[in-house]
């Protein structure tokens, strides 16, 4: 489902700047331009999107990246920059959520303080709605909601109040989470280390 959606968001962004092009902007967004993500202040997160960026973090981070994100997850605040920019790349691209898709400026690139969004709003995308919809009724079952009698705009508007913002929410847990899961891999592999002792064949 969450594939899913990412899958529509980024095809609407494509539509999205291909009709700009047409109109004669042209997009400032350029891999290592990383200003938004230090500045940008809201950005909406949903469940499902949540649930992927923990899973991806817990499970699919390793390494030095791993144990760098942690640090910055555990010192998280609310106006840092966010915690999954390493240097000036995101280190949940894969899975950063639609919001961050989405956000894309035209013509100049921002400024090193500046957040677009505030100081020149006719310079940021507006995303078509067609796929923004289609995007959100991809991740409808998540929520339990199965059937058109589900889909209301009630059902939906409570979806948009479980949103938490990235730059707000408290990522210490997530790093604690990982660490956790760390640990028990570690105790784990010390186990085998123990029950299985160097140069003596297991089977
Ligand atoms: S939104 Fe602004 S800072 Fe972010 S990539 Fe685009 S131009 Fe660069
Ligand atoms: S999740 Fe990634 S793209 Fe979004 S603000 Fe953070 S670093 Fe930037």
């Amino acid at each position: 489902m969450l594939l899913e959606e990412y899958f529509i968001v980024d095809r609407g962004v494509e539509a999205a700047l291909k009709r700009a092009r047409k109109q004669g902007r042209r997009p400032a967004c350029r891999r290592g331009c990383s200003s938004c993500c230090r500045t940008h202040r809201d950005i909406p997160v949903y469940p499902i999107e949540l649930a992927g960026i923990i899973w991806y973090c817990a499970e699919k981070v390793e390494g030095g990246e791993r144990e760098a994100l942690k640090a910055r997850l555990s010192s998280h605040a609310p106006q840092r920059p966010c915690p999954f920019l390493a240097g000036h790349a995101c280190s949940i691209h894969r899975l950063r959520p639609a919001s961050c898709r989405q956000f894309n400026v035209f013509d100049t690139p921002c400024a090193p303080e500046e957040d677009a969004f505030h100081t020149r709003r006719q310079d940021v995308m507006t995303p078509i709605g067609e796929y923004t919809e289609r995007a959100f009724a991809a991740t409808l079952p998540f929520y339990g909601l199965q059937d058109a009698q589900d889909k209301t705009k009630a059902a939906r508007h409570i979806i948009h109040t479980q949103a938490v913002n990235l730059m707000e929410y408290g990522w210490k847990k997530l790093a604690e989470i990982m660490e956790r899961l760390d640990t028990e891999k570690a105790q784990g592999r010390q186990k085998e280390a123990g029950e299985h002792p160097a140069g003596e064949n297991p089977s």
